[in-house]
């Protein structure tokens, strides 16, 4: 018997880095022309809404950051 696994998901690691600046990568694009691009967080949050429409698939591990409180969630004045 074989059990189906889908690989292509694969968790980040600490050797990804951000193609933009070098940072630990904490989000993969898997593009639908079959490239990959690896971004940090704050990369990830400036080129979010491009990336989504290139995309074929996004393996977002932004929420691994959370453990240092974030005080500028709901910043409205
Ligand atoms: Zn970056």
């Amino acid at each position: 018997m074989t059990t189906a696994v889908a690989p292509s998901t694969a968790a980040l690691s600490a050797a990804d880095r951000c193609d933009r600046c070098g940072a630990q990568a904490y989000l993969r694009v898997e593009l639908q022309s079959g490239g990959e691009l690896l971004f940090c967080a704050h990369h990830a949050r400036e080129h979010g809404d491009k990336l989504k429409e290139i995309a074929a698939n996004v393996v977002d591990e932004t929420h691994k950051l959370s453990n240092t409180p974030a005080s500028a969630a709901d910043d409205e004045r």
